[in-house]
């Protein structure tokens, strides 16, 4: 895949002396940089162009977050939720899933990127020494990829060793890139779990526009995996279409021709799922999507999701799959009822969004050999 080069970089100069934007500096060449005191000014006539969200991904800003860092996963109070905590480093993608939450999620069109690290690390600092008791889950996947800027940004160089001696936390690093090449030689510890997006090839193909094939997404995961790396994979959206089962299975024996199912910390599932403004949004942006074809219905937070058979059957179906590969592996369902949960998984042992957590948070036994759902 060739790696993000934006149009243009916007520096806000209250973080012009950070070490990202350094790196930022250093590797990127040839494109325009703007300084500024208010980004606003720049950015604001990118949200009256015709497609701001296209427009926006050309630009890179370096800007400060003044809020915090580290938050809970917003998740869905109805629904069982894994306990997952977000370090929001950036904001947006310059991927184009049809399905994509960010296009309504995010009130800002452009690349964000929050540079004022320190300010980052003080918190974390904070917040784990606080907390010695519980193991942190933390990932920086929710509102951005987390490896697609790394090739300038260089943020792995500075997360993954500081992970590496945290005893009370894990780091997840969900991308459907293969920019892994900052992760050689880094000290990890077994600490960073290195996760890819997947999905059946066609939806890859069709739905996940300029994102790397599922053969290409594979690969950079067996590299890791040669690293060292724990992995996780997140079949999420699972997309319902005619030849779905052939196809999530071909990837899954892809999947497994080349992973060690040891090597494998989670696996989590979630059938696609909308808030209803995101609907007109994929109709005008991606005409030809074919997500939308199906009949959904209002979930209990308002989001637009499969009748529950479909999703048990889909979420039964590829569980009893990849247990055909290894018993052991732990695996999970993003977002989804208590009942959903027993009709997959056979018994009541997840009977809330804290059995959940705490079963993710063993840290002992992460690598997925002990546990079964
Ligand atoms: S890779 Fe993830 S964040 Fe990027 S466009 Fe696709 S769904 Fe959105």
């Amino acid at each position: 895949m060739d790696q993000y080069v934006p149009d243009r970089l916007i520096i806000h100069n209250t973080v012009k002396g950070s070490p990202l934007t350094h790196n930022v500096l250093n590797n990127l060449s040839g494109i325009p940089v703007e300084y500024t005191d208010d980004p606003e000014i720049a950015i604001d006539p990118i949200k009256w162009t015709r497609d701001p969200l296209r427009v926006g991904k050309r630009v890179l800003l370096l800007t400060e977050n003044r809020g915090r860092f580290l938050k809970p996963c917003p998740g869905t109070k109805e629904y069982i939720c894994c306990g997952y905590q977000i370090l929001n480093f950036a904001t947006n993608c310059n991927m184009e899933c049809s399905y994509c939450i960010l296009q309504t999620y995010l009130n800002n069109p452009v690349m964000v990127v929050y540079a004022n690290i320190e300010d980052m690390f003080s918190e974390l600092e904070d917040r784990l020494s606080k907390d010695r008791g519980s193991v942190w889950r933390i990932g920086t996947g929710e509102f951005t990829d987390s490896l697609t800027l790394d090739h300038l940004l260089g943020f792995t160089d500075l997360v993954v060793p500081y992970f590496a001696k945290k005893k009370n936390a894990i780091l997840e690093l969900k991308t459907k890139t293969d920019n892994i090449s900052n992760l050689f030689n880094l000290e990890h510890n077994g600490n960073t779990v290195v996760a890819w997006s997947l999905n059946a090839e066609e939806i890859a193909g069709r739905e996940e526009l300029l994102a790397p094939s599922i053969d290409e997404r594979i690969a950079a995961a067996f590299k890791c995996q040669e690293m060292g790396y724990s992995l996780a994979f997140h079949f999420d959206p699972l997309i319902y279409y005619a030849g779905w089962e052939e196809g999530y299975r071909r990837t899954l024996n892809k999947l497994f021709s080349r992973i060690d199912p040891s090597n494998i910390s989670w696996i989590s599932m979630g059938c696609l799922r909308f808030p209803p403004e995101l609907k007109p949004v994929i109709e005008k942006r991606f005409p030809k999507n074919r997500i939308l074809y199906e009949e959904f219905v209002p979930g209990l937070d308002g989001k637009q999701r499969y009748f529950q058979p479909i999703r048990i059957e889909m979420y039964s179906r590829m569980l009893e799959w990849m247990r055909g590969y290894d018993p052991g592996l732990r695996v999970y369902l993003c977002m989804e009822s208590r009942h959903v949960w027993k009709k997959v998984f056979k018994d009541d042992r997840v009977g809330s969004s804290a059995d959940l957590a705490a079963r993710l948070e063993r840290k002992d036994e992460y690598k997925g050999k002990s546990y079964q759902t």
